[in-house]
């Protein structure tokens, strides 16, 4: 709970809220914020000290506010990890995509706008619209958690948000956004202007990627598109498939327009040298940093097979296709009581998403193991 005087001049639509976060709890087993389960390769480990030892010295000055280097090693990145080739003016990092996120809102929100978003999809989202201004609005998904097209290009049309919000593969449900939704979408958004804008602004459609890097092999990103649409900002992340959450890098690639855009809101040297100096050590190691991403679809792939086939009281549990690394199932009526029951026995998993359901982060295979066996033994006793 958050200790906040009375007497404090806080901003009267910030009065009980508390800080957003997942619990951080020392616990054998973390399953709860979807990262990557393994530790970094000493080879990789052993560069980054090199690199932050070089960049060292130099710490008495402020780092490149444009991170060059980082934009061209992440333009390079996804031309070998999605195969589109863009050029660095294209690229933007920051601290994490919640702060590439929030940098969209700061630049293409605020009073008198609105963001669209799909729901159930990613907590923080309404919590970026609040901190800019901006009114949050959604357009629900489908039972199967797939986007209703017809109804939220409806609320496009009828709400001309500057910014649409669509998750892919989606948090917590795990959904991935085929290409050809998002193409329509995209055209829909083409179509509408902006209302509280000039009259030729129409919506930016911001596709978060964050997860991307477990999608099934072959299947396109939506970066493939930016070529053809200057209004698509696409965000990802180095927490999750890159195995760097610690580190704190997220990028968005988008037209060089929407990168100008965001580079006017931004702190001067947000970047700090020593996140640059590490994120272009990674990247410099991509195919050790992403070596797991196989090994943990076939995890997804088990696990969801194995909770496809547990029951409770006598029925199946529901298990939602994902192309993440967390599979959402459920449907639990009291799903805090299993929640506060896995954790007393060390397996921290998340109450988050629709009614009923839980959500599980993949880990190791001795995580997963211990995993099964708590939630067995917990089912059990409900
Ligand atoms: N988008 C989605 C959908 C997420 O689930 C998360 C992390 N949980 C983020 C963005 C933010 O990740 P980060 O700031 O570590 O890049």
């Amino acid at each position: 709970m958050s200790a906040i005087p009375a007497d404090l001049p806080l901003r009267t639509d910030l009065v009980g809220e508390e800080p957003y976060g997942a619990p951080q709890l020392d616990v054998p087993v973390c399953l709860n914020v979807n990262e990557n389960p393994y530790p970094l390769d000493q080879e990789v480990v052993e560069a980054i000290c090199q690199r932050v030892r070089q960049v060292a010295p130099g710490l008495n000055r402020y780092p490149d506010r444009e991170h060059e280097d980082l934009r061209r090693a992440l333009a390079a990145y996804l031309k070998k990890e999605s195969g589109t080739s863009l050029q660095p003016q294209q690229i933007w990092a920051a601290n994490g995509s919640n702060e590439i996120m929030l940098q969209l809102f700061q630049a293409f929100g605020g009073p008198g706008r609105t963001a669209l978003g799909c729901d159930p999809t990613y907590s923080m989202y309404p919590e970026y619209a609040r901190d800019t201004f901006t009114d949050w609005e959604l357009a629900h998904r489908l039972p199967d958690f797939s986007l209703d097209m017809d109804t939220t290009i409806e609320r496009i049309k009828a709400l001309r948000p500057a910014m649409v919000l669509v998750t892919s593969p989606n948090n917590p449900t795990g959904t991935p956004l085929p290409m050809d939704q998002l193409t329509r979408l995209l055209e829909a958004c083409s179509k509408v202007p902006v209302a509280g804008a000039d009259q030729s602004a129409r919506p930016i459609v911001v596709v978060d990627e964050a997860y991307i890097e477990f999608r099934d092999p072959g299947t396109p990103s939506a970066v493939s598109l930016i070529g053809q649409y200057d209004h698509l900002a696409v965000s990802r992340t180095m927490s999750k498939a890159f195995a760097f959450a610690g580190a704190r890098v997220g990028y968005l690639a988008a037209s060089r327009g929407i990168v100008d855009a965001v580079r006017i809101v931004r702190m001067p040297y947000h970047l700090s040298a020593l996140t640059q100096a590490a994120a272009l050590a990674a990247l410099e190691h991509t195919d050790l940093q992403l070596a797991r991403v196989d090994q943990l679809r076939q995890t997804r792939r088990q696990t969801a097979e194995w909770l496809a086939g547990q029951k409770f009281h006598g029925r199946p549990l529901t298990v939602v296709p994902s192309a993440s690394n967390f599979i959402l199932f459920g449907i639990f009526p009291d799903r805090d009581a299993v929640f506060e029951a896995m954790k007393d026995e060390g397996v921290l998993i998340r109450a988050v998403g629709p009614q009923g359901y839980l959500r599980v982060c993949m880990g190791t295979g001795a995580e997963m193991d211990r995993f099964r066996q708590t939630l067995v033994h917990v089912l059990k006793r409900f």
